[in-house]
């Protein structure tokens, strides 16, 4: 059996559908950070995930036919997650960073389009709609005359949210920019 389980943005944030699919793997795989938020209900075998491609996703599959197996990744799965990567896989959804953000804002889901900047280079021309940006380091955010809000590392210790002018180059990996 495979599972992908969303585990949030902390610990607080896993479901107990996750945690009972976390608990019963025989084999864990997931980012660093996303094997930290669920550390506490890992049982099995842990393998930091380093390469991100088919050949690694395709091996995990293979394994998954005779073993439990949770694939954990943080946020949502389908949120420019790893849920899609996987055929026939059991999807345990997660909070997102984009519904973190939201929250902060006070914002409606469909009232936003929602950009992936972090494995995409897709950030579209200045579409008058406001969008919430998926953003890694060095993303150039550049909407002038549009207020802009920037969310960092949403729900740990240095959480910082504030107000930029339009123009704007994105300092953290762990970065959500509102555009209004
Ligand atoms: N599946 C994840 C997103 C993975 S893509 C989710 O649902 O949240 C990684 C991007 O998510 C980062 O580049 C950043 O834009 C955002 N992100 C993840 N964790 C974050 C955090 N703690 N604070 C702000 N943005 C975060």
């Amino acid at each position: 059996m495979l599972w992908v389980v969303g585990v949030g943005l902390s610990e607080d944030h896993i479901t107990e559908e996750g945690k009972k699919a976390i608990r019963s793997a025989e084999k864990v795989y997931g980012s660093r950070r996303a094997v930290e938020v669920a550390r506490r209900y890992i049982r099995g075998e842990v393998e930091v995930l380093s390469r991100f491609g088919k050949e690694a996703y395709d091996m995990i599959e293979r394994e998954s036919e005779f073993k439990d197996v949770a694939v954990l990744s943080t946020g949502d799965p389908m949120v420019a997650g790893l849920g899609r990567f996987f055929r026939g896989a059991r999807i345990v959804p997660g909070i997102s960073s984009v519904q973190i953000a939201l929250a902060r804002l006070g914002v409606d889901l469909c009232d936003v389009i929602v950009v992936n900047a972090h494995s995409r280079d897709d950030l579209p021309e200045n579409c008058g709609r406001s969008m919430l940006i998926l953003a890694k380091k060095g993303v150039e955010v550049d909407f002038p005359g549009r207020r802009v809000t920037v969310l960092e590392r949403l729900c740990s210790s240095q959480e910082r949210i504030y107000e930029v002018n339009g123009s704007f180059t994105v300092k953290d990996d762990y970065t959500v920019v509102f555009v209004r």
